[in-house]
């Protein structure tokens, strides 16, 4: 039987399997792999934390853009408050991508065969038409086809001089804030530093304070800028813009600028809120980031990136609500300038840090340093085995912007040589390299379909398996 191994069990990899297994012509074997026996749940979604609510309203948090009311209805059987502006928990659109993925089962060709499995890829081999996908146990297993659905890596350590870096071996420094036990080592009396103001700052502030965490947290990023909050709706927003439509024939970073504050002032007078503008631009963002020659999208990182990750990607309106009155406390501590060093003491651990625009160096004490500065992303230096084992065969090209890896229209690998290959295929986070818009479900969903329908095409073109069966 025709066999497609997915690695990656978090949202891209369970909806691959769900939509090739509801889309299949003729039998089908699907197996699913992940480290960890979370299925189905990946980082974002295997969280224990009620409190860790979707940065999406529920009504666009469907895994299938041919029905977009899936999740939404999920939800409201579960709780019938919920209604398409709510801000659901986590863990509950994690029960909903088991759920779709028992569904799918269900509704599979008489004959096909969906197997989770716990396991750790560390390297593949291509094979005749097909590959072999080697896991840590020594184990093996054969695929006509292989969906690489990695998510996203833990983050790289901060830079700082020689000397302080023996810091990042200490008990007292949490590399991966999202590892099952990581936060286990903070003390609920203990001032807290957290290295980065996003997202990921946010997500470990909360697990904190569930925790019974209740000392001061200090949180520096270079420019000190919090995400910004979501607001309460009442309906869905209607998204538009007519940016893509004025853009100049030689786009720069600096008219995307100037442009998106012409629409942002234009919605002012028109009575429409800022946030719909930078909705109304998610659709047409890869095509803007696709025109913008290298130099300037270096510009857009170097520059704008921080101002753009804080406006899109915001959170839950009671999450803004929360931040501002830890702030009020006094609980919580913005800070915006740069980690210099550590110096670790018996009882804790001192942050050297600067202020931005300043020339003093300023020390804060802290029971341990926590890094939420987001995932690694650049695959040019990802430690991980089998991205490595990749990128040295020649299989995987990473982009030279380290945001991710080169893909074909179809979610083929590109190699070294520039070739697609006809058996690796990739989905998830890592398109950010050719889209920069490629991170949340509504993106993903859309990748994921369109790469269902490009193995259903391929494994039809395929006389028979190369795996036995
Ligand atoms: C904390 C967090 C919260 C988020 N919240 C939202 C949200 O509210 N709304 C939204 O739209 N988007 C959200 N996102 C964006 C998120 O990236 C996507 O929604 C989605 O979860 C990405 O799915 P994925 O399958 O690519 O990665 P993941 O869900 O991380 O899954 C990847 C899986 O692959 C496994 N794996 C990796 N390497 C191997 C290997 N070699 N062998 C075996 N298994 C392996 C990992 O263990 C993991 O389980 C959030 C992201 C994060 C990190």
């Amino acid at each position: 039987m025709k066999t497609v191994v997915i690695i990656g069990a978090g949202f891209c990899g369970a909806v691959t399997a769900a939509q090739l297994l509801r889309k299949a012509s003729e039998p089908l074997r699907v197996i699913l792999l992940n480290r960890s026996g979370l299925m189905a749940r990946g980082l974002a979604y295997g969280t224990r934390t009620d409190e860790h609510v979707l940065n999406v309203p529920a009504g666009r948090m469907s895994a299938f853009p041919d029905d977009e009311d899936s999740f939404l209805r999920y939800a409201q059987s579960v709780d019938p408050d919920v209604s398409a502006n709510s801000f659901v928990s986590r863990r509950i659109f994690g029960d909903y991508l088991e759920w779709i993925t028992r569904e799918a089962v269900r509704k599979a060709p008489a004959g096909s065969e969906y197997r989770p499995m716990v396991g750790d890829v560390q390297r593949i081999d291509l094979i005749g038409d097909g590959a072999r996908v080697q896991l840590t146990n020594r184990r093996s297993l054969d695929a006509d086809r292989v969906v690489l659905a990695l998510g996203n890596f833990a983050p790289a350590d901060p830079r700082v001089a020689p000397d302080y870096e023996g810091f990042y071996s200490s008990p007292r420094y949490v590399r991966d804030p999202w590892r099952a036990d990581a936060l286990w080592v903070v003390k609920p009396d203990e001032p807290v530093f957290l290295i980065g103001t996003g997202l990921t700052m946010l997500d470990t502030l909360l697990t904190l304070r569930a925790r019974g965490h209740h000392a001061p947290i200090h949180a520096l990023s270079r420019r000190g800028l919090l995400p910004q909050p979501h607001r309460e709706l009442e309906i869905r927003p209607v998204y538009t813009t007519g940016l893509p439509r004025r853009l100049p024939q030689t786009p720069n970073a600096a008219d995307y600028l100037r442009g998106l504050r012409q629409e942002l002032q234009l919605a002012v007078t028109e009575d429409v809120d800022w946030r719909d503008i930078i909705g109304g631009l998610r659709g047409a963002t890869p095509d803007l980031w696709k025109a913008l020659p290298g130099r300037e999208r270096r510009r857009f990182l170097r520059h704008l990136r921080t101002f753009w990750d804080t406006h899109r990607h915001r959170c839950a309106p009671a999450l803004g609500r929360l931040l501002d009155a830890e702030r009020a406390e006094g609980n919580l501590h913005i800070l915006a300038g740069r980690v210099l060093g550590y110096e670790e003491q018996a009882d804790g651990v001192e942050v050297l840090w600067r202020a931005r625009g300043g020339s003093q160096t300023q020390r804060i004490a802290a029971g341990c340093v926590i890094n939420c500065t987001g995932p690694e992303s650049d695959t040019r230096v990802v430690t991980e085995p089998l991205i490595a084992q990749l990128r040295d065969d020649g299989l995987l090209t990473p982009d030279e912007l380290g945001l991710g890896l080169i893909v074909d229209d179809e979610y083929r690998l590109v190699d070294r040589e520039g070739y697609s290959s006809p058996v690796l295929h990739y989905v998830g986070p890592f398109l950010r390299a050719q889209l920069w818009e490629a991170t949340a479900v509504p993106e993903l969903r859309r990748h994921v379909a369109q790469l269902s329908q490009t193995l259903h095409r391929s494994l039809a073109s395929l006389p028979k398996s190369l795996v036995w069966s």
